[in-house]
């Protein structure tokens, strides 16, 4: 079953508005086994939107809509709507009242513009949006072979209306075969080099019935692999053995069996195992600790984090000996080794990572290049030290050390 979706609105093609809608359509849509053939962004004109539902139709049985439902002028895609499927607006009884409450429950002064939002194409089945009061729309072709949904472009209000009428009934309309699908996230090494790894049990995935893609960011790589089926069951078992053997293949490069980030299965494990953590932060600056503090419960496994950012902080609340500063300097393998252990000690907890770098853009010398950072890791094993260099892109370099770190306390705590 395939599908397009057509974005309406200036304001996204001038990028004052970014088209968040198809991306979250496109994920609830395939998880509903309909997939996605194309999406476009177009203006608020009626010819555009002929044209662009012209194109779809001639591709896809299915096309859904988001935008240009307002009440205000620009607003034009219910009456090009209904010239296109050849029927006129009618008033909606049942809308008009629900438009008048809407009203009346926020102490507004309800305007002819906003009756005229219950005026609805005799030809659609309206799709009641309690959001909002802009009306969804569905609008069948061809006795029920083509379908065209129309939504309001406000995010909030056309999750709504995807997950409580249009999702519901594209299940009953079509009777679509049932996706399955796993996310496994990898750290610290590469898309092709991951697909080097795995390519002959990459090769025969097919033969199998799933399909993998790689999803990367920086210094992560999300693998999530997939299968299609009419019996749910059959689709669970075949992905569910394929991970089995991709976490044989890629070991120690994933992080997480979860479709979450960093932080989160951070927490998760440690909570697991009855761990806790601390950081001691230098050119991270406490990225790492807000990335496990956003994640809900944390608090079970995290106890606090320093912030030295300055050597006297370094010192008098992580004990970073004077010799070592004045020897090695703040970006050195003993500085963030002691950084590392005294946070163990202070914060009395079982893990602590430090950081201690030169973040960049400027600041950088022959022998301490921008973008140098050390990390050390003190656990119950003992304080282990590496040296990253990311290049010299502050944000890159903050985002990649903290990455670094918590699949670091990952692999350690595992
Ligand atoms: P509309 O239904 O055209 O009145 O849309 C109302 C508001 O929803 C717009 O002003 C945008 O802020 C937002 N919006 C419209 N389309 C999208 C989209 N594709 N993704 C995210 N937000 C959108
Ligand atoms: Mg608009």
């Amino acid at each position: 079953m395939l599908a397009e979706i057509i974005t309406i609105g200036d304001e996204l093609l001038l990028g004052q508005t970014i088209d968040t809608n198809s991306a979250w359509m496109g994920a609830q849509l395939s998880a509903h086994g309909v997939r996605v053939h194309r999406i476009t962004s177009i203006s608020d004109e009626a010819k555009a939107i002929q044209a662009a539902l012209d194109e779809a139709l001639s591709r896809v049985d299915f096309v859904l809509m988001t935008g240009g439902l307002g009440p205000t002028r620009d607003d034009i895609t219910k009456e090009t709507l209904a010239a296109y499927f050849d029927t006129q607006l009618v008033m909606d009884e049942a809308i008009l009242h629900r438009i008048t409450e809407w009203f009346a429950g926020r102490g507004f002064e309800m305007l002819e513009v906003n009756r005229h939002q219950a005026m609805m194409p005799q030809a659609c089945k309206v799709l009641v949006n309690p959001r909002g009061t802009a009306m969804g729309m569905w609008f069948e072709q061809d006795a029920g072979q083509k379908v065209v949904v129309s939504m309001p472009g406000i995010p909030y209000e056309m999750k709504g209306l995807m997950l409580e009428e249009v999702l519901p009934r594209v299940d009953q309309h079509w009777k679509l075969p049932t996706r399955y699908h796993r996310t496994l996230l990898t750290q610290g090494v590469g898309e092709s080099f991951l697909s080097q790894l795995v390519w002959d049990w990459e090769e025969q995935l097919e033969s199998h019935g799933v399909s993998i893609a790689y999803l990367p960011a920086p210094g992560q790589v999300r693998v999530r692999l997939s299968a299609v089926d009419f019996d749910p069951v059959v689709a669970k078992e075949r992905v569910e053995a394929e991970v089995t053997a991709f976490l044989v293949l890629a070991g120690n490069h994933v992080v997480s069996d979860q479709d979450e980030g960093l932080g989160a299965a951070v927490v998760r494990l440690l909570t697991k195992k009855k761990l806790t953590m601390a950081t001691a932060e230098s050119c991270t600056g406490g990225a790492i600790a807000a990335s496990i503090t956003s994640v809900p419960g944390s608090s079970a496994i995290f106890k606090g984090s320093v912030v030295a950012y300055d050597n006297q902080i370094k010192q008098s609340m992580l004990g970073v000996s004077d010799e070592a500063l004045q020897e090695h300097g703040a970006v050195s393998e003993s500085v963030v080794r002691q950084m590392a252990a005294g946070a163990r000690e202070r914060l009395g907890v079982d893990y602590a990572v430090a950081t201690s770098g030169v973040a960049g853009p400027g600041g950088g010398s022959i022998e301490k290049p921008v973008g140098i950072v050390w990390i050390a890791l003190s656990g119950p094993r003992g304080v282990e030290s590496k040296c990253l260099n990311f290049g010299n892109s502050r944000t890159r370099n903050i985002e990649r050390s903290v990455r670094e770190a918590l699949a670091w306390i990952i692999r350690a705590a595992k």
